[in-house]
């Protein structure tokens, strides 16, 4: 007798690592066996090789068009995560004795604050935090030397979103981690962008890097070999061994979201997702959020229920629905709905379903 297992379809809410696009899963597995057919894995080919090379042209080719930058910009895929960059940046850009401006609007901002000022003195330009980050600060006071102005385009474990950047003359650093290519904006407001992959662009273990030439080379300090950004651009990001399934993974990732219809495909989906969801979350007095109507992050929904007991068993039933990684951020609570790029509409309508039918059973 065969056994018949059937299989619940699962609908993947993780907040990072998150969903990949089924066609990049299916290609990067073929991968694991025969890269290329090459008959060697993409595990066990040589990081100086055409090969890989190859990867990481087409990787960087990718980001150049779907950014639109010109050769001001080089495009560097490195090793640690977008928390080294917390330390990177500064190491790179601030000098002792000089000021950095940072937007202090989540956690993760909050944590570039404090590596940022190991290496010189960072001054907050706007804080959200008498609001628990419910919000975006739209009025930012900093002094017009500043070395840089840096913001998180998106919070997250908080659910903000910046929807219009703010304009200086300084050069403007912004951490991408969770909202890189989710839309079409200005890419060249920005001299330096940063993100981890593992959110909307590919597999843990590489960080993307964009930088405008022109900021770097302007301190004194002397940089360690692998932190520093202008040996890596020498070195083609070849420095030492890169992540190499890693960035095969952005690769194949990147060029999905080009076959796809690029970023103005991805804008409409996402802003069709979040309308789905927030739409849902208005309608329904059961369920609340904090968050700031016009700040509200596209790619992160983050709302809860008053009654705990409710909550607990609203989460339980998102288990039972098979619906991944809906729970709030440890230090934040409730419930958190992330809707990255590849994530299909009809994971998010399957969510705002048992939405309405548990705001009806329970209100
Ligand atoms: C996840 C995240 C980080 C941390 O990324 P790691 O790759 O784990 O270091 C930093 N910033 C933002 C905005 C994030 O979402």
């Amino acid at each position: 007798m065969r056994l018949q297992v059937t299989v619940m379809k699962l609908h993947n809410f993780n907040s990072g690592p998150s969903i990949l696009p089924q066609p990049v899963l299916e290609e990067a597995s073929n991968a694991i066996h025969n890269f290329n057919n090459t008959g060697l894995s993409i595990l066990e080919i040589g990081h100086r090789t055409s090969h890989f090379q190859e990867v990481l042209n087409n990787a960087i080719a990718s980001v150049k068009r779907l950014m639109q930058l010109d050769d001001q910009y080089e495009v560097l895929f490195l090793h640690g995560g977008a928390t080294t960059q917390f330390m990177q940046v500064p190491m790179n850009l601030l000098d002792d004795h000089k000021t950095a401006a940072y937007c202090d609007n989540g956690i993760w901002g909050s944590k570039a604050i404090k590596e940022a000022s190991l290496f010189g003195d960072v001054v907050v330009a706007a804080s959200s935090a008498d609001k628990n980050y419910s919000y975006i600060p739209k009025d930012l006071q900093f002094p017009e030397n500043a070395s840089y102005l840096h913001i998180t385009t998106n919070n997250t474990v908080e659910g903000t979103q910046w929807h219009q950047y703010p304009t200086t003359d300084v050069p403007l650093i912004g951490d991408m981690s969770s909202d890189i290519f989710s839309r079409e904006i200005d890419f060249k407001k920005f001299s330096l962008i940063y993100a981890g992959a593992q959110k909307n662009m590919g597999a843990a273990g590489v960080n993307m890097l964009v930088i405008k030439k022109d900021i770097l080379g302007k301190i004194q300090r002397r940089i360690p070999t692998i932190m520093n950004y202008q040996k890596h651009i020498e070195a083609g990001s070849l420095m030492n061994t890169p992540p190499v399934f890693a960035v095969y993974v952005s690769m194949l990732t990147l060029k999905w979201i080009e076959d796809e219809g690029g970023l103005i495909e991805m804008g409409k989906r996402s802003t069709e997702r979040a309308t789905l969801l927030y739409n849902t979350l208005d309608s329904l007095p059961l369920f609340k959020t904090n968050i700031a109507k016009e700040d509200r992050s596209e790619m992160n929904a983050v709302f809860f229920i008053e009654d705990e007991n409710l909550q607990n068993l609203f989460l339980e039933e998102c288990k039972q629905a098979g619906f991944i990684g809906v729970k709030g951020y440890r230090t934040v609570g409730g419930v958190r709905v992330s809707m990255y790029n590849a994530l299909p509409l009809s994971s998010v309508a399957a969510m705002t379903d048992l939405m309405q039918s548990f705001a009806a059973k329970h209100s």
